[in-house]
């Protein structure tokens, strides 16, 4: 939809009229589904708050969007998609000029025994978080296990701890958030514990127990039965592609479509795609990643969009920011972490403080983790991984993502003229000192 609306004001705007139909299986459009974990926590009174823009009122805005209507085949001979309307089953031909490609990930949903049965849910649409919340009014739950302890399943377990269920998550990783290293997801599952979430790593789960009503009543992980009366999936999501490969369009390596610059399919004159599905250029590793975010899906939509009206416009890449939150700690990202510098053949260096979020001497002073890593001899910036208490540990990614964006050293950022007050940070900020230690580190 943000590529629909940038077409059209991009054409409006050189007093060009174009002609947009949107298919959408669902029934809803401008979704923040990045609000469901909150939503469900209680934080959010309903659904239709987390709606930017109704399907009517994109009509109303000139764009034809069919919900309901699921794209079913694509032929890029003779230019045309069929579409299946889901509550009819009629199929219609539908011709076109451009074609866009924005369909999303799949979540991932592993063939074990009992994994379709009733109260093991995925969360990755609003009619995925009606059923949970269905669940949860209608079974009155005590127990719930979160199978995956990525940014959903730590989110999800937030917020069934908040609603007074007994909480654990299951990960078959050595710690929670393989997106941090795992000192730093260490520090990730201490504090959750803390908040007495039980949190078992290591732990990959064989399969859920049915009751004889359907309902799942225990997932079994190893010689261990973990009783459950509900069960959320976090397990990460694949580049939804299934139309677009069969339709011949290129993927690359990590599974995602492959684009240029303008959101371009390589290949492909006149097709395009955005989000979830594509691959993105990585700046720090300078290669084509699949990271599914919609800070990634928004700019790439509007870029798309530019161009499908009749601008120019490219997408100037990623750094793989990201930040999440269980209860009160904070949980950031940005850029490569040791495994990703590793496999991205470079040699690095980190530099890792203890800090607090404001003079230590300042009420709510509470305590922040900051760790950087810098190239080996260059002290180039590499990456940056925050956890602490907030508010205003996790947010302090963002500097970290502009100095990487700009291609700074840690001695840059280390000597950046950062703000300060005692009420907002220490003197030094530990993001600063994190990238001190990590420049040391890289000159020895
Ligand atoms: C619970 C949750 C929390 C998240 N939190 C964050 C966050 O905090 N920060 C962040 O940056 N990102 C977050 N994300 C990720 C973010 O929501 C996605 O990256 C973003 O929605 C991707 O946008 P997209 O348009 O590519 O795909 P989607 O938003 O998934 O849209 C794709 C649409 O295509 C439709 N579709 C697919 N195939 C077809 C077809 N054949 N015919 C018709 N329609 C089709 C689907 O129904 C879907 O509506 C979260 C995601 C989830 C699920």
């Amino acid at each position: 939809m943000s590529a629909a609306s940038q077409a059209l004001r991009t054409a409006r705007s050189t007093g060009r009229e174009i002609g947009l139909t949107v298919l959408e299986r669902g029934r809803w459009t401008s979704y923040s589904a990045c609000g469901i974990p909150y939503w469900v926590a209680g934080d959010v009174p309903d659904p239709a708050a987390l709606v930017a823009r109704t399907p009517e009122q994109h009509r109303a805005a000139g764009i034809d969007v069919r919900v309901g209507t699921e794209a079913v085949e694509v032929d890029l001979h003779t230019r045309v998609v069929h579409a299946r309307d889901l509550a009819t089953g009629h199929v219609e031909h539908l011709g076109f000029d451009q074609l866009v490609v924005a369909t999303g990930a799949v979540p991932i949903r592993p063939e074990l025994p009992g994994v379709w049965a009733d109260g093991v849910h995925g969360l990755q649409t609003l009619d995925d978080g009606i059923a949970l919340l269905d669940t949860l009014a209608g079974r009155h739950p005590q127990r719930a296990v979160v199978v995956g302890a990525g940014y959903i399943g730590v989110e999800v377990a937030e917020a069934f701890s908040r609603r007074g269920l007994q909480t654990t998550v299951v990960d078959q990783a050595p710690e929670p958030m393989t997106t941090l290293d795992p000192d730093m997801g260490a520090r990730v599952h201490t504090q959750m514990e803390q908040m007495g979430i039980d949190v078992r790593t290591s732990t990959a789960v064989d399969g859920f127990e049915v009751g004889p009503d359907g309902w799942v009543r225990a997932v079994h992980v190893g010689a261990d039965t973990l009783p459950a009366d509900v069960v959320v999936l976090g397990i990460g999501v694949r580049a939804n592609v299934a139309l677009a490969a069969a339709a011949g369009l290129p993927l690359g390596d990590s599974g995602g479509l492959r684009v240029d610059r303008r959101q371009s399919v390589v290949g492909h004159e006149g097709v395009w795609a955005a989000g979830d599905c594509v691959e993105s250029f990585d700046r720090v590793s300078q290669s084509w990643r699949h990271i599914p975010l919609g800070t990634h899906a928004n700019r790439q939509g509007r870029v798309l969009g530019t161009n499908l009206g009749g601008g120019y416009a490219t997408f100037p890449g990623i750094v793989g920011t990201a930040i999440s939150k269980v209860c009160d700690l904070e949980i950031a990202r940005t850029g490569l972490d040791e495994r990703g510098a590793t496999a991205s053949g470079i040699a690095y260096a980190t530099g890792t403080v203890d800090s607090t979020t404001v003079a230590g001497y300042m009420p709510g002073a509470t305590l922040m983790t900051v760790k950087v890593l810098a190239e080996r001899g260059t002290a180039r910036l590499l990456g940056a991984q925050i956890v602490g208490q907030g508010p205003g540990a996790g947010k302090r990614i963002d500097a970290c993502a502009l100095a990487l964006w700009n291609e700074m050293t840690a001695d840059d950022l280390a000597m950046a003229d950062l703000a300060y007050a005692p009420p907002f940070s220490p003197v030094w900020d530990p993001v600063q000192i994190a990238a001190r230690r990590a420049a040391e580190a890289a000159r020895l």
